[in-house]
């Protein structure tokens, strides 16, 4: 059975507005109202992605994940590449035939 995609007047209307406008400066640049940090857990230094659909901007908080499978569950750095937790103890325990 094919999934079913919902509309794009459905998804619209999913989506809470906040009512809150902003002005893009010279740079390109908008400050993220203080409320929308607070619900996305944004602070200082933290990265976001964009994503685009539609005439849609949507952005949220960028989560490191593992090179390997994608998950976010105990992240480390190794030579610039993020590893998980599983994937480390599945690179421990790999042997060569
Ligand atoms: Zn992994």
């Amino acid at each position: 059975m094919r999934p079913t995609v919902p509309s794009k007047r459905k998804v619209i209307r999913s989506m809470n507005s906040t009512g809150i406008v902003r002005k893009i400066d010279e740079l390109g640049r908008i400050v993220l109202p203080q409320e929308l940090r607070t619900k996305l857990d944004l602070g200082a230094k933290d990265g976001v992605e964009f994503y685009w659909h539609d005439n849609f901007l949507m952005l949220k908080k960028h989560e490191p994940a593992c090179t390997f499978c994608g998950s976010a569950d105990g992240i480390i750095q190794y030579e610039g590449k993020n590893i998980c937790k599983a994937c480390r103890g599945k690179i421990a325990n790999f042997k060569e035939e």
